[in-house]
C-alpha cells in the first residue's frame, strides 16, 4: 500500500492545505522525507463531522451481523497488509518488530472479539415490563428498553500503542460496535501507520456499501483539528489516551459546548506496587525480576508501568533490592516514541532525582544512541512520599521509585494517599491475608483492576478486563477502554412506552426474532 500523506474524509482522500508535515523516526533521530503529510483545516473537521451525522442513523440501524462484518472485514484489511503495516510502525516508533506483531495480532483480535459481540447482542441491554392494565391505583404501561449508539465519536489515537490504540484500535472499535460513525485525529506521531490503517478502514465501508461518512482520518499539526473536532456539535462522545494536560483540555472544550459531551480520556497513573512480608521473605529476588521486566517493557511506555513499590522496611527487603540493581543494570536502555517524549521522561527522572529525601537505588545500561531511555529505580522513605505530591506524578517511561514504610499502617497511609490508577498489585502469600484484605478494601477504591502476583503491564482483551479508574487515571471511573465492556461509553438507553408491535425495534419484539438474552419482567430470558 502506498502511503500519499492524504486524509480521508469520508470517501475521498484529500491533501491538507495547512502546515506540513513529516513523519519522524525516533531511532535515527531523523525526519522520514516523503510523503509529505498535510494538515487538515477547521474546514475539513466541519466536512468530516457534516458526514458522520449524515451516516448516522443508517449505519446504527444496519443488521446487527453486517456491522459484525464490517468490524471483521477491517480485521481482515489489517492482517493482510502483513510485513509492510509493522516496518512502517516501527520506522515511526522505534517498537520492536516483534512487539508490533503482538500489537496487530491483538488489534485484529479485538475487532474480531467485538464483532462477536455485536451479533450476541447482550450490550443492547433489552429490557421488557409487561403492561399491568388492571394494577391499582394506576395501570402501568407496557415499557421495553434498549441501548442505542449515542451518535458519532471523536477519537485521539494514542502515541504508545500505534495500532492497537489507535486508528482501528480499541476506541474506535468499540465506537463501531456501539453503531457510531467515528472521526480520528490521527497522532502526530505515526502518521503513515495511521494512513495505512485508515485506508483499510475507508476501503471497508466500501465494500460493503456503507454511508461514506462512517469513518473520517484527520491530520492536523497543534491543537486546532483536535479543538475543532472536540467542539464540533455533530460530535457526541470523545476517546482520547495521552497526557494529563491534553485529556484535561479536551474535557473542558467538552463541558463548556453548548450540548457538554462525555469524554473518555485515559491519561496518567503510576500503579502501585505492595510487596508484603511473607511475599518479600519467600520470594524477594524473584519478584525484583519481575518487577525489573515490567517495569522496563516497551521502555516504560505504557499506561500500565509500575511506576511505584511499596514495601514495609525489613531485612527480607534486601534480597528484593539487590536483585533489582542487578536485573535493572542488565537492561539496555532503549528508544522512546517521540523526542518530545523523550525530553519529557529525562526531566521526570532528573525531578524525581533531585527531590530532596529521594535516592537513586538502581539504574539501566546508559543511552548509546537518540531517543534512548536509561531506567532507573529511585528509593525514599514513607514520610518523604505523602509529603510530597509531586512524587505521585507519572514520570512517562521505565523509572519507579521503592517506597520503604516503617510499619503495616505506613503502608496502608501510602495506599490511602494516592490518587485514582488503572491498576494496584499485591504480592502476597497466605499469611499476608489479614494485611491483603485490609489493603484490598482501599485499593478497590483507588484503583480499576487489582491483581495478586502479577505485574500490572499486559492488558487481556476479554470480557472481564477495567482499563480505568478514578482520575487522574481516567476522566470517569465508570468505564474501561479495554475489553468488550468499552462499548458501554458509546450507548444510551431509550424506554419506548406503549408501542406497537409495528413501531418497536427488532430487539424489543414480543417473538424475540433476533434471539437475544433479554431481561423480561425481571427475569433473565432468551424470548
Ligand atoms: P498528548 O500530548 O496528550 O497527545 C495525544 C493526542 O491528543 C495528540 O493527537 C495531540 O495532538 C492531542 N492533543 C493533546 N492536547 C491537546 C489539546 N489541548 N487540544 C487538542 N488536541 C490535543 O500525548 P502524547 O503525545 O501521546 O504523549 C505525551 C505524554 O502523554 C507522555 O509523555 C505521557 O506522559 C503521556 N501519555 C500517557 C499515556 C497513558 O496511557 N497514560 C499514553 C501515552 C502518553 P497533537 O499531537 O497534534 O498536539
Amino acid at each position: 500500500m502506498q502511503i500519499t500523506g492524504e486524509m480521508l474524509i469520508g470517501g475521498r482522500a484529500v491533501r491538507g492545505s495547512d502546515k506540513p508535515l513529516l513523519a519522524y523516526n525516533p531511532s535515527t533521530d531523523a525526519d522520514i522525507p516523503a510523503p509529505v503529510f498535510g494538515s487538515g483545516t477547521v474546514e475539513d473537521v466541519v466536512q468530516a463531522c457534516a458526514l458522520a451525522a449524515a451516516a448516522f442513523d443508517a449505519y446504527r440501524g444496519l443488521p446487527l451481523a453486517v456491522r459484525a462484518s464490517f468490524l471483521e472485514r477491517i480485521a481482515d484489511g489489517i492482517a493482510a497488509l502483513g510485513d509492510a503495516l509493522t516496518e512502517r510502525a516501527h520506522a515511526e516508533t522505534g517498537l520492536p518488530k516483534a512487539r508490533l506483531e503482538g500489537e496487530r495480532a491483538r488489534t485484529v483480535g479485538q475487532l474480531r472479539l467485538f464483532a462477536q459481540e455485536v451479533r450476541q447482542g447482550l450490550w443492547l441491554g433489552a429490557t421488557l415490563d409487561s403492561a399491568l392494565p388492571e394494577r391499582k391505583p394506576l395501570p402501568r404501561a407496557d415499557l421495553r428498553l434498549q441501548k442505542i449508539a449515542v451518535g458519532p465519536v471523536a477519537v485521539f489515537g494514542a502515541s504508545n500503542f500505534p495500532l492497537a490504540f489507535s486508528v482501528a484500535g480499541g476506541d474506535t472499535a468499540a465506537a463501531l460496535a456501539a453503531g457510531c460513525p467515528v472521526v480520528v485525529k490521527a497522532h502526530g506521531a505515526h502518521l503513515g501507520t495511521s494512513e495505512m490503517v485508515g485506508r483499510v478502514i475507508q476501503q471497508a465501508v466500501k465494500d460493503m456499501g456503507l454511508p461514506e461518512g462512517v469513518f473520517s482520518l484527520i491530520v492536523g499539526a497543534g491543537r486546532t483539528v483536535g479543538e475543532a473536532l472536540v467542539a464540533h456539535p455533530a460530535i457526541k462522545a470523545v476517546g482520547f489516551t495521552g497526557s494529563r494536560a491534553g485529556g484535561t483540555a479536551l474535557m473542558q472544550i467538552a463541558a463548556q459546548r453548548p450540548e457538554p459531551i462525555p469524554v473518555y480520556a485515559e491519561m496518567s497513573s503510576i500503579n502501585p506496587v505492595f510487596l508484603l512480608p511473607e511475599a518479600l521473605a519467600t520470594r524477594g529476588a524473584a519478584i525484583a525480576q519481575g518487577f525489573v521486566d515490567s517495569l522496563t517493557l516497551g521502555a516504560g511506555q505504557f499506561c500500565t508501568n509500575p511506576g511505584l513499590v511499596i514495601a514495609v522496611d525489613s531485612p527480607a527487603l534486601a534480597p528484593f533490592v539487590a536483585a533489582a540493581q542487578t536485573a535493572l543494570a542488565g537492561k539496555p536502555a532503549q528508544t522512546m516514541l517521540t523526542a518530545g517524549i523523550h525530553a519529557a521522561y529525562e526531566q521526570g527522572a532528573r525531578r524525581l532525582a533531585e527531590t530532596p529525601g529521594v535516592q537513586a537505588c538502581a539504574q539501566g545500561q546508559p543511552e548509546r544512541g537518540p531517543n534512548e531511555a536509561c531506567a532507573a529505580l529511585f528509593v525514599t522513605d514513607a514520610k518523604t512520599f505523602l509529603a510530597q505530591h509531586a512524587l505521585e506524578d507519572e514520570v512517562f517511561g521505565p523509572a519507579s521509585t521503592l517506597v520503604r514504610c516503617a510499619d503495616e499502617a505506613e503502608l496502608l497511609a501510602v495506599a490511602e494517599h494516592f490518587a485514582g490508577q488503572l491498576t494496584a498489585t499485591i504480592q502476597m502469600e497466605r499469611d499476608d491475608l489479614p494485611a491483603a484484605k485490609r489493603l484490598v478494601t482501599i485499593l478497590e477504591r483507588k484503583a480499576g483492576r487489582l491483581l495478586v502476583n502479577g505485574f500490572p503491564t499486559g492488558v487481556e482483551v476479554a470480557h472481564a478486563m477495567v482499563h480505568g479508574g478514578p482520575f487522574p487515571a481516567t476522566s470517569d471511573s465508570r468505564a474501561t477502554s479495554v475489553g468488550t465492556s468499552a462499548i458501554e461509553r458509546f450507548l444510551r438507553p431509550v424506554c419506548y412506552q406503549d408501542f406497537p408491535a409495528e413501531l418497536l425495534p427488532e430487539a424489543l419484539a414480543d417473538a424475540n426474532p433476533l434471539g437475544l438474552w433479554r431481561r423480561r419482567d425481571g427475569e433473565v430470558v432468551r424470548g
